[in-house]
């Protein structure tokens, strides 16, 4: 009697704190965080990288709101008309392109003709790799599959397909990261010209730590005996052109898009041929087809991080684009060697 007692006041108190926490997240969405604000350079980022790289060459003279809350992964995420206008609003929208927001389309015409706002494709400028060109590299290759297998049967589906042929994952290598700092920092200038000085010094100081960051990757990858990696969704396709590594991927371009059973028998049977130690997971992904495969094939799972997106943990704890291309880094190192 007194246990279940305890049990009962304990639930409780967990609903009692559920409340409050989604009272919390409501009150989280007005905050003058995501509006937009005076004398200052508004900029609205479409997820987690833009918005470091944005807050780094903005400094003081800018403020940057991202779209994406932290635990979401961006290739499923949807905006709502409050955002959209409030993007309206700003002087500067920063996106990936390339296919990473499927969104996009309908979101760009959702501005509407009287907005001042300068919309940028951050990637533009990075020689993207189709999936023609990874399927060399590719075991596994949702896209080629070509056609109607749209089970979901949505309205989008003319963006998907354009998604399914262009890999958007740029940011995943230092050096295209630098290509991208570059072409934020120009739009800064083009909307803001008074405070071209700070924008380039700043950075300046973001593309140093960049560069020492691809020369770490550089190094440290080039001494690896290893070079094939399996990994979740396809989303290291640029890391692995930049710094001489081969991707196998569980799951295709998205997340969304999943395996056949041959295409996992296929995989574990590479990995038990290549000697392959570790299979790769991330944290906004499940994880579930991983540890099958992991289990099947007898080996151990480590993380790599697509860094498309912070969870609440990673930025309590503070981490960024560097800290979680550091540790990128390491379990590589360390899955390779
Ligand atoms: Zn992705």
């Amino acid at each position: 009697m007194v246990s279940y007692m305890k049990i009962k006041t304990g639930w409780k108190g967990i609903v009692l704190l559920l409340a409050v926490l989604l009272l919390l997240a409501g009150c989280g969405n007005s905050t003058n965080e995501s509006k937009v604000v005076e004398g200052k350079v508004n900029v609205v980022t479409s997820f987690y990288p833009l918005y470091e790289f944005a807050k780094e060459i903005g400094g003081e003279d800018a403020h940057v709101i991202n779209l994406l809350p932290a635990g979401v992964e961006p290739h499923d995420w949807t905006p709502r008309s409050q955002e959209i206008l409030n993007t309206s609003k700003a002087q500067l929208f920063l996106y990936n392109g390339a296919g990473l927001e499927g969104w996009m389309d309908s979101f760009l015409n959702g501005l509407g003709s009287d907005s001042q706002v300068k919309t940028v494709e951050v990637s533009q400028g990075i020689s993207l790799i189709t999936s023609e060109e990874e399927e060399e590299h590719q075991h596994q290759h949702g896209a080629e599959n070509e056609g109607h297998h749209d089970e979901d049967g949505h309205e989008h589906g003319e963006t998907d397909h354009d998604h399914g042929h262009i890999d958007p994952h740029t940011w995943v290598s230092p050096k295209s990261a630098m290509i991208m700092a570059e072409n934020i920092k120009n739009s800064y200038v083009e909307v803001d010209p008074a405070h071209r000085e700070q924008y380039e010094a700043r950075y300046e100081q973001l593309h140093a730590r960049l560069q020492e960051l691809d020369s770490k990757f550089t190094n440290e990858l080039s001494k690896t005996s290893r070079k094939e990696i399996v990994v979740s969704h396809q989303s290291f396709g640029y890391l692995c052109r930049d710094y001489g590594l081969t991707q196998h991927s569980i799951m295709g371009l998205t997340p969304e898009a999943e395996p056949k059973a041959q295409d996992l028998i296929n995989l574990s049977k590479l990995v038990k041929e290549q000697g392959i130690q570790y299979i790769f997971f991330e944290e906004l992904v499940s994880d579930k087809l991983v540890n099958t495969l992991a289990s099947e094939a007898g080996v151990k799972t480590l993380v790599l991080n697509p860094v498309e997106g912070l969870t609440k943990q990673q930025e309590q704890a503070g981490d960024n684009y560097f800290t979680l291309m550091e540790k990128n880094l390491q379990n590589l190192v360390l899955a390779l060697q």
